[in-house]
């Protein structure tokens, strides 16, 4: 393998999700750095990859730059260093960010075997919109840090992801509830690819209640979908129907309106229908 920084995705649960691309890197690599060195020891077991007397370098959050550029010297020196997270994606809430942008400075090839990441595994099965998505990762500790951050993402215009904990779920959802509006869909996502795999779908208000009733163990992703209930004033809609039936059919008004204020079609094509009448009784009564 050409000297440089292999990022390698794990699995989030099962063992087996590991890409026979990701065993290859593993297998081959001249230097393995990891977050977890004892999970990545353990996943080379399973998987019969021997280390053949490579050691496993730990490189984690408290790895300072003096770790990155003993990494970056064995590249230097010609060898290939694959890097592994504790689970999923590397530098997906997880370490790595600084290595991949060291590395690039350095002139080194960065190269990615793709593989498990729990926001993308969640939203695939959320059964919520995924044309859009905003991934927010942890949130903050603090009640009123927490609650302004969601409050920040009341408008995002696509899901919203977050990674939670068991221990903070039910206060997230508390808190989701209020800076969000209860009545938005979510859907939680546990123990993804495990054995006690779950998805409770429901509004965050919903959701809040079953987490009271049912504490859920394991780990979460937590996906809520965006807001569709601004309320619009009939006056406003009326306006813009009016403003779009001098441009349009009936037909089309009610598409063009019903899909920028995200309404029910058959409702605003109702008021569209009754515009459209009382405009041409006007015009009828000036000839
Ligand atoms: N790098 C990982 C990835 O690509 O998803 C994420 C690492 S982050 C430190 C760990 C968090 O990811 C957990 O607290 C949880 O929110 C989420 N997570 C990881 N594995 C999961 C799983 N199997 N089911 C649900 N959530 C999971």
């Amino acid at each position: 393998m050409a000297a440089g920084l292999y990022l390698v995705a794990t699995p989030i649960g099962t063992a087996r999700d590991i890409t026979l691309r990701a065993l290859d890197i593993l297998a081959s690599a001249d230097v393995i750095a990891a977050e977890d060195t004892r999970s990545l020891r353990r996943l080379l077991e399973i998987h019969g990859v021997p280390l053949g007397g490579r050691s496993v370098l730990a490189y984690h959050d408290h790895s300072g730059a003096g770790t990155r550029a003993r990494l970056i010297e064995h590249m230097a020196a010609g060898r290939s260093v694959a890097y592994a997270s504790e689970a999923g994606t590397p530098l997906i809430a997880d370490p790595g960010f600084d290595l991949v942008r060291d590395v690039a400075q350095a002139g080194f090839t960065v190269t990615s075997a793709p593989g498990p990441s729990a926001v993308v595994t969640a939203l695939s099965l959320a059964g919520l919109p995924t044309d859009a998505f905003f991934f927010a990762g942890f949130l903050p500790n603090a009640r009123g840090a927490r609650q302004a951050r969601l409050s920040a993402l009341r408008e995002v215009p696509g899901s919203l992801v977050f990674y939670e904990s068991p221990k903070r779920i039910a206060a997230t959802l508390e808190d989701a509830a209020g800076a969000l509006g209860g009545d938005r869909q979510a859907a939680l996502c546990r123990e993804l690819t495990k054995r006690f795999e779950e998805i409770r779908r429901d509004t965050l208000s919903n959701l809040a209640r079953s987490v009271a009733e049912q504490p859920p163990k394991g780990e979460i992703v937590l996906i809520v979908d965006r807001a569709h209930s601004r309320t619009v004033s009939e006056s406003d809609l009326a306006s813009d129907l009016r403003d779009a039936l001098q441009r349009m059919s009936v037909k089309d008004a009610a598409d063009l309106v019903s899909r920028a204020h995200d309404l029910p079609r058959r409702k605003i094509y109702q008021m569209a229908l009754q515009l459209d009448r009382e405009t041409g009784d006007d015009q009828g009564d000036d000839t």
